[in-house]
């Protein structure tokens, strides 16, 4: 029986974990889950799955959550801010933890159960693009598996034979090919891009996602980052990725052997897929998701990447090419400018311009150890802030 902490419980990937382990209550034991904010969602989570401990981000949501959970007699112990998050993460009972949050907050507890050696589902993609280097060699070093919840990286991590690690040259790889739906904006005259409202942007036509992931899709910066996750996950050099647009998202990603043979992953766009592949993973299980059928689906299409309409795509190539602090301020500025979006007080064609110019007023440097990647995460948010007013709302 495995123990399974979440970091994130309470959103689009937390709530499809649950789904998941839900399915298999001989297999798996939810030990430590934890939220932002939402109370309830925490609550009802905590009613149907007891585990032992809980954290919220928020105090007052710790708070409140804490009297209600007398009124019901639990015995769950909560925690509060960073210190819970990092409880949750490395609880001792846990041997999987789902990595959930979204952005770089997710970052130190993550990290902290790495050096304890546990499995870990990374879904938190901002985590390797901040601080990716670091991550896989304490990986490496406490003898943590990583498995990938992104559906591309999921799918590569089955495409790719096992030993991938010794590198992807030793085992005849070539080129990943990383899909893209191109999200909501893929046909939209350009010119009306900097009406598009949240509401739009977050409508995502085949994944139904948190909104800060679905901006990223809309701007394709969430292909951005992944690239450089993948560039982590993998050991490849950026310029072994290429990315394809597949507005269908049946297939989730392929890899390119020397020998001219293409492996792809094809499923139904569904999260529960890659959570319920790495939960079992080396073995299998239901995951609760429709068989995929070919003929409903009848054709897939491939295009290129239109760098003039996503810019932001273009900035993360240029970022992972450049290294050191640049991939940390990169995301950084891009959290800024979606959380700016999604109040209404940026345009959606503010967010590629205010990361361009908070990569350009930043002074970059190398950046090996944790300090200095965290260090220019918050030097590239409050630079963010302040070249706001100078771009388009
Ligand atoms: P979401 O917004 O639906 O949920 C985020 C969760 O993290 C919530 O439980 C929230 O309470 C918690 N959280 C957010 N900020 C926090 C903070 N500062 N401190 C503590 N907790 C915090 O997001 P999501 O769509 O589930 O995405 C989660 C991660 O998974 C992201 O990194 C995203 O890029 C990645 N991902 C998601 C999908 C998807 O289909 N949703 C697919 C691939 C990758
Ligand atoms: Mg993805």
């Amino acid at each position: 029986m495995r123990g399974v902490a979440i970091l994130g419980s309470t959103g689009s990937i937390g709530v499809s974990t649950l789904d998941v382990i839900a399915r298999q209550p001989e297999l798996y034991r939810v030990v430590a889950l934890s939220a932002n904010s939402d109370v309830q969602g925490l609550l009802q989570q905590i009613r149907q799955h007891r585990p032992q401990l809980v954290a919220m981000a928020s105090p007052a949501s710790a708070a409140e959550l804490q009297r209600l959970l007398r009124a019901d007699g639990s015995p769950v112990e909560v925690m509060v801010g960073d210190a819970g998050l990092e409880a949750v993460a490395t609880h001792p009972d846990a041997t999987d933890l789902m990595a959930a949050i979204v952005g770089a907050a997710g970052v130190l507890p993550t990290l902290a159960a790495v050096r304890l050696g546990r499995r870990i589902l990374l879904a938190n993609k901002e985590a390797l693009v901040v601080a990716g280097g670091l991550f896989m060699s304490a990986a490496r070093a406490h003898g943590a598996q990583i498995l990938p919840i992104d559906s591309e990286h999921n799918a590569i991590f089955q495409c790719l034979p096992n030993g991938f690690s010794r590198g992807l040259k030793a085992v005849g790889v070539d080129r990943i090919l990383l899909t893209a739906s191109g999200g909501p904006f893929r046909c939209k005259p350009i010119e009306e891009l900097h009406e598009v409202t949240p509401e739009q942007a977050c409508a995502h036509p085949n994944w139904d996602m948190g909104r800060k992931i679905s901006v990223d899709s809309a701007t394709m910066m969430n292909k951005g980052l992944e690239i450089i996750e993948a560039r982590w996950l993998f050991d490849a050099r950026p310029d072994q990725i290429d990315v394809v647009v597949h507005p269908q998202s049946v297939i989730h990603s392929l890899v390119q052997y020397v020998d001219g043979s293409v492996l792809a992953q094809l499923g139904n766009p569904d999260m529960r897929t890659p959570i319920a592949h790495a939960l079992a993973w080396p073995e299998r299980h239901g995951a609760g998701v429709a068989p995929l059928d070919l003929f409903d689906i009848a054709r897939l299409d491939f295009e290129a990447p239109d760098l003039a309409r996503f810019p932001c795509l273009r900035l993360a190539f240029e970022a992972v090419a450049a290294a050191g602090t640049a991939p940390a301020v990169l995301n950084a500025a891009n959290e800024v400018a979606v959380a700016q979006f999604l109040r209404g007080a940026l345009a959606y064609t503010g967010i590629a311009e205010l990361v361009e110019r908070t990569l350009q007023a930043f002074e970059h440097t190398e950046a090996d150890d944790l300090e200095a990647l965290l260090q220019a995460d918050a030097r590239a948010r409050n630079l963010a802030e302040q070249q706001l007013e100078k771009v388009v709302r």
